[in-house]
């Protein structure tokens, strides 16, 4: 049988792709590489499903159309392959779009990127509009993926969408209606090729976009150029200028959403933010200007950003014994990340290490020197943190950590903080580097410190 669309990878968005498009009567095919038993087992659930089709081999006959999955790099020779025949390649997001598109009432989507803190922005985002009554979800890279939103029966109004760079470097025609980049830094590179690509890629969510939102204080940021029929509002940890947002003392400050640019209005305080380390007040900034662009009450601002409640792994505080805090901030999987964490501290024994994709580690280590008072390495990338930390700040102690299996490790690191940590120090796990290496995901890591954590040490505050 001629299938219309391939769907490339049955991961999470190819699985719920697959199931979406047979739904709606279209035949699809879809490729996966990994024949592991787990993959095969989750095939024969799919292939239950009419219109489905799965193959383990390389497909000889490729329809004209291929949805691919955001794990699959762009080099891929099957995508290189299709695109020189002539087959279109786009991400599931920009399907999702286009079925939007030709419906009579289609949906009002506004979208968020950055290399760190997407999903807790549009949580945030997802809690403000929730808060002032509007019919929102968050959906992308977190919860449901888009098309499931786009082809299911929930009554929705606007889509938050958390957008990756691999998403974005696959939807050509996504016009939002707001648009926000929270940062860019190194990440990624490996996937990308260069950081120009990573750069462009996440630029795409600006094309078309009736407004775009960035962030003032990211240098990376400042000199892109948008087009001139774009309105641009920025927002700031410093106090905003007319046509921004920004903070003023203890308030985040309105100057951009208002009637006149002179004007000021105070929506929310910096004790409405959880919790409230610098880089999260730029979230929640970011945040009150998707949910302002969309018409969304100033009222409303304080209350979502009260209600909202921060994701596990992200500046998780587990334990608060003898002085000693406890934090799983295990999603820090670049250096970005660390370094906003790490700026949050101070007397930090830094629990680092893993995979580094690439990024390089000697800002990151030479900018938070004076914050630590001893670092504890595991992974593959290891010798890069170890090598920064002898160049800039060789006073500091510095262990390599292993262990057998993923369990032992983190028992020995636990251990290992215990001994070094004392009244006033924080313990912190923001590792800079993806964990695939010796765990199965972020999530896997930071569970198994958490659990560690209490089993060592107590919950006990
Ligand atoms: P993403 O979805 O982009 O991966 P998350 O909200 O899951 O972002 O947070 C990822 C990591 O980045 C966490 O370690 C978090 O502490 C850190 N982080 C969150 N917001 C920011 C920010 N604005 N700048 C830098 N790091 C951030």
């Amino acid at each position: 049988m001629e299938h219309e669309i391939l769907v490339a990878g049955l991961g999470v968005t190819g699985a719920a792709t697959a199931k979406a498009l047979a739904k709606l009567g279209k035949s699809i095919l879809v490729y996966e590489e990994d024949a592991s038993a787990a993959m095969k087992s989750k095939a024969d659930e799919l292939k239950l499903i009419s219109n489905i089709d799965i193959t383990f081999v390389q497909p000889e006959i490729l329809p004209k159309l291929i949805i691919t999955s955001p794990g699959w790099k762009p080099n891929h020779p099957v995508l290189i392959s299709a695109l020189s025949r002539g087959c279109e390649v786009i991400s599931e997001v920009e399907y999702a779009w286009r079925l939007d598109q030709k419906k009579a009432k289609p949906k009002i989507w506004v979208g968020l990127t950055g290399t760190n803190g997407k999903t807790t922005t549009v949580s945030m985002t997802e809690a403000i509009f929730l808060a002032d009554g509007k019919r929102a979800v968050a959906c992308g890279n977190i919860g449901k993926t888009v098309i499931e939103v786009v082809t299911g029966d929930e009554d929705i109004d606007y889509l938050i969408i958390e957008l990756s760079s691999f998403q974005l470097h696959w939807s050509e025609h996504l016009r939002l209606q707001s648009a926000a980049i929270l940062n860019i830094a190194d990440d990624h590179l490996d996937w990308h090729g260069s950081f120009n690509e990573y750069l462009s890629a996440k630029k795409r969510i600006t094309n078309g976009a009736n407004l775009v939102i960035i962030n003032r204080d990211d240098r990376n940021l400042n000199g892109i150029e948008f087009q001139n029929d774009q309105k641009i509002v920025k927002f700031t940890l410093d106090a905003p200028r007319p046509g921004e947002i920004g903070v003023v003392e203890e308030l985040l400050v309105d100057r951009a959403f208002v009637d006149d640019p002179q004007e000021a209005v105070a929506l929310a305080e910096l004790s409405d933010i959880n919790p409230q380390a610098p880089h999260n007040v730029a979230n929640a900034l970011a945040a009150m200007a998707l949910a302002r662009s969309c018409g969304v009450d100033s009222e409303s601002i304080a209350k979502g950003l009260r209600n909202f409640a921060p994701g596990h792994h992200r500046i998780e505080e587990i334990a608060n014994s003898n002085g000693i805090r406890w934090i799983n901030d295990s999603k820090a999987t670049n250096p970005h990340a660390a370094n906003a964490s790490l700026a949050a501290f101070t007397s930090i024994i830094w629990l680092a290490g893993g995979l580094a994709k690439g990024a390089d580690m000697e800002d990151l280590v030479k900018n938070k020197a004076s914050r630590l008072k001893a670092v504890l390495l595991i992974g593959t990338d290891r010798e890069l943190i170890s090598d920064a930390l002898t160049k800039y700040a060789p006073e500091i102690p510095k262990f390599l950590i292993d262990g057998v299996s993923a369990d032992q490790l983190m028992e020995n690191l636990i251990s290992k903080s215990m001994e070094l940590a004392a009244n006033g120090d924080v313990v912190l796990l923001a590792p800079a580097c993806a964990s695939m290496d010796q765990f199965t995901s972020y999530a896997h890591r930071g569970d198994l410190f958490a659990a560690k954590v209490k089993e060592l040490i107590g919950s006990k505050k």
